[in-house]
C-alpha cells in the first residue's frame, strides 16, 4: 500500500518512521525542507508529488486550516490524489472544519477520516498511540485504513461520524489541561506551606489526586524542571480553544472549561514562542507570586 505522509514534526516524524518500519511504501512532505530531507529518497517536494501514487494520505499538521491548505492549496495533495483514495487527518483539527473539508473532498471522490492521536512523542515512536477515529463507521472503509491505523496506534476507538474524533480529542485535551493546571496549583500551594514537591507528588500519585499528568509529565518534566515533553503550549492552548468553541456553538454554560481556556491563553501570552506545555507550571509559580 502506498502512503503519502504530510507533516513531519514532533509527532509526524516518528509516525511516518513507524509506517516505513512496518513495510509501507511512504512518500513524505513537510514545508520545512530540512525535516523532509531526513527521509532521503522518500521525500517529495510538494504535497501533490507525495500524493501522486498514494492509496492513503496521512496528515499530521498543527491545525485544520493548515490541513486544508496542504490538501486544497497550491500544489496540494488534491492536485494529484486518485479518486477513491482516503485522507486520514491525524492532526488535532477543528471538528466543524473537518466536516466541511470532508464534503469538499467527497466531491472529488476522496474520503476523509479524522483520527487524532493521544500519547505524545514516546508513544508515537513506539507505534502505541491511542487513536480516536471519526468518519469510518462503514466496515469496508474501516478495513481499508485499519492496517495503517494499527501501524501507528495500539488503542483504537471508533467514536462516530466524521469530526467525532476531532471533537473527542479536543474534549480530552481540555480535561488534561484543566488537570495539569489544578495539579500545578496544588504543588505551588503545598510548597509554600513547606511540603517537598517530590513527596507531595507521591501523595497525589497514591491518592485521589492522581492523574495521567501527575503520573507522567509531573515526574519526568516538571519536578526536574526540564519542561521539554515535545508538545507545544501553543498546540495545547489551541486544543482547549477548540473545546471552548464547541461549548460556545452548543450554547452550554461550562465554567471550568471557560476558565481553563482563559488560563491557558494567559499562560501562552506570557511565554516565549515554542514553550512546552509543561511550562504551564512556571506560569503558575510566577502568577502565584
Ligand atoms: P509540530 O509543530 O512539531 O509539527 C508540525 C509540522 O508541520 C512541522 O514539521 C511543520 O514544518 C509542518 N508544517 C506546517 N505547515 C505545513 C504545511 N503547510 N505543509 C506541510 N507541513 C507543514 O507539531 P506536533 O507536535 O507534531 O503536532 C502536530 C499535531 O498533532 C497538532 O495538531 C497537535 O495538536 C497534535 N498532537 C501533538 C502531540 C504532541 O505530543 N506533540 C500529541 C498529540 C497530538
Amino acid at each position: 500500500m502506498n502512503i503519502a505522509f504530510i507533516g513531519l514534526g514532533m509527532m509526524g516524524r516518528p509516525m511516518a518512521e513507524c509506517l516505513i518500519a512496518k513495510g509501507f511504501s511512504v512518500r513524505v512532505y513537510d514545508i520545512d525542507p530540512a525535516s523532509s530531507a531526513e527521509f532521503g529518497n522518500a521525500s517529495a517536494p510538494s504535497p501533490a508529488e507525495a500524493a501522486a501514487e498514494a492509496d492513503i494520505i496521512v496528515t499530521m499538521l498543527p491545525n485544520g486550516e493548515i490541513v486544508r491548505q496542504a490538501l486544497l492549496g497550491e500544489n496540494g495533495a488534491l492536485a494529484s490524489a486518485a479518486p477513491n483514495s482516503i485522507v486520514i487527518d491525524t492532526s488535532s483539527s477543528d471538528a466543524g472544519g473537518t466536516v466541511a473539508l470532508g464534503a469538499e473532498l467527497a466531491a472529488h471522490g476522496i474520503t476523509l477520516i479524522d483520527s487524532p492521536v493521544s500519547g505524545g512523542v514516546p508513544m508515537a515512536r513506539e507505534g502505541t498511540l491511542a487513536l480516536m477515529v471519526g468518519g469510518a463507521e462503514d466496515d469496508t472503509l474501516y478495513a481499508r485504513v485499519q492496517p495503517v491505523l494499527e501501524a501507528m496506534g495500539k488503542r483504537i476507538v471508533r467514536v462516530g461520524g466524521l469530526g467525532a474524533g476531532h471533537a473527542a480529542k479536543a474534549i480530552n485535551n481540555a480535561i488534561a489541561a484543566a488537570t495539569l493546571a489544578a495539579t500545578a496549583e496544588g504543588l505551588v500551594l503545598g510548597e509554600k506551606f513547606g511540603l517537598k514537591p517530590d513527596i507531595l507528588l507521591d501523595v497525589f500519585n497514591n491518592s485521589t489526586g492522581r492523574s495521567a499528568v501527575s503520573e507522567s509529565v509531573f515526574r519526568t518534566q516538571i519536578l526536574p524542571r526540564t519542561y521539554a515533553q515535545g508538545f507545544a503550549m501553543a498546540l495545547m492552548t489551541k486544543d482547549v480553544g477548540l473545546a471552548e468553541n464547541l461549548r460556545a456553538q452548543l450554547g452550554l454554560n461550562l465554567p471550568m472549561l471557560q476558565a481553563t481556556c482563559a488560563q491557558w491563553r494567559e499562560a501562552l501570552a506570557d511565554s516565549a514562542p515554542g514553550t512546552d506545555f509543561t511550562a504551564y507550571h512556571l506560569f503558575t509559580e510566577k502568577r502565584a507570586g
